[in-house]
């Protein structure tokens, strides 16, 4: 048998068809595919490799600069969304993600907070610390000024740092760069919030994939929707873009355990008289009685109750 010599790589963009590998050591890409006997254990997902994954790699030919994936290396988290075309099935956006950068604004689109919150719970399952960026400050009246600090009294004391930007006229990127700094960022957020403008002033080699996308939007097509790599220019560390997330999937959490994954409810759950307590109609319920004085805010509660009926999964 030949002997295939190994080396470490980093995937920084997924098609489907084919992976782009980036060395860990020399940082040079390459275009890879999978070795066909490769499969996943245990996973129903519709991407074998993600954005994020590290695999272990050979050179297949060093003219046309292509190498075949051999294998996978451990997971230290991923990020789910539900697969389209089959129910049950999940598409890995991305993997092995330090923490992740919710794009959102008040107006030009408005982000529902139930998009919000389904994100949070998603990055709370997965054990990712998510900062809620505000995106287009330079568009905000005083009064929409006064709801972001509502907002802002609704997230961080939950753990969610909330950050007031704008992309287009470079308000608080210092802010934005400090928290990404050394880190694997996921960037998401809905589509037209701002992402490929902060992408553009962070990261190197983005113009082309922006006028790609901008390219599809004119024939009024569908953004892509795999997620890609960015190297930060300025900084360590990576942002990965997402485009054209839309849902991110909470598959694999039982309705009983929703409520674990939303801070508030969790720290006081053990004051529930029934343990199976599903905060709806239970009488004694301590996560009602918070609701009902101010403490936990309404429009989380709202959302938790969204999520217990699986709207996430209708829509
Ligand atoms: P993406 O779909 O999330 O990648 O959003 P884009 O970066 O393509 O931005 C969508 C639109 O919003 C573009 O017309 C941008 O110029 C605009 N935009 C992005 N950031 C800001 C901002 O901070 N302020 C304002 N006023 N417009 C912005
Ligand atoms: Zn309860």
């Amino acid at each position: 048998k030949t002997v295939v010599d190994l080396k470490v790589g980093l995937i920084t963009k997924s098609t489907g068809l084919w992976y782009e590998v980036e060395d860990t050591e020399t940082h040079q890409t390459f275009k890879g595919r999978l070795r066909g006997k490769l499969k996943l254990k245990g996973m129903k997902v519709t991407n074998p490799i993600a954005v994020g994954d590290l695999v272990d790699y050979a050179l297949e030919d060093e003219v046309e600069n292509t190498v075949i994936i051999h294998d996978i290396r451990d997971r230290k988290n991923i990020i789910l969304r539900q697969s389209t075309r089959k129910k049950w099935h999940g598409h890995i956006i991305a993997s092995n993600i330090d923490q992740a950068i919710l794009i959102a604004t008040l107006a030009l689109p408005k982000t529902s907070l139930g998009f919000i919150d389904r994100f949070l719970v998603a990055a709370e399952s997965y054990n990712i610390p998510t900062y809620i960026v505000f995106n287009k400050d330079d568009l905000l009246e005083d009064e929409d000024r006064a709801y972001l600090d509502e907002l802002r009294a609704i997230y961080e004391p939950l753990g969610y740092k909330c950050l007031r930007l704008s992309a287009l006229e470079d308000e608080n990127l210092d802010g934005i760069k400090e928290v990404i700094n050394g880190k694997k960022s996921l960037l998401v957020g809905h589509s037209g919030v701002g992402k490929s403008t902060l992408l553009n002033k962070l990261a190197s080699n983005v113009q082309q994939r922006t006028d790609e996308i901008s390219l599809f939007a004119n024939k009024g097509k569908h953004t892509t929707t795999f997620a890609e790599m960015f190297e930060l220019t300025e900084h360590n560390g990576h942002l990965i873009d997402t485009p054209g997330i839309k849902e991110l999937g909470i598959m694999g959490i039982d309705e009983n355990e929703i409520g674990h994954f939303f801070p508030e409810i969790r720290d006081v759950i053990q004051e529930c008289k029934y343990n199976n307590c599903t905060h709806t109609h239970e009488p004694q319920c301590k996560v009602r009685e918070l609701v009902d004085e101010g403490t936990i805010a309404i429009s989380r509660y709202l959302s938790y109750l969204s999520m217990l009926e699986g709207d996430d999964n209708r829509k």
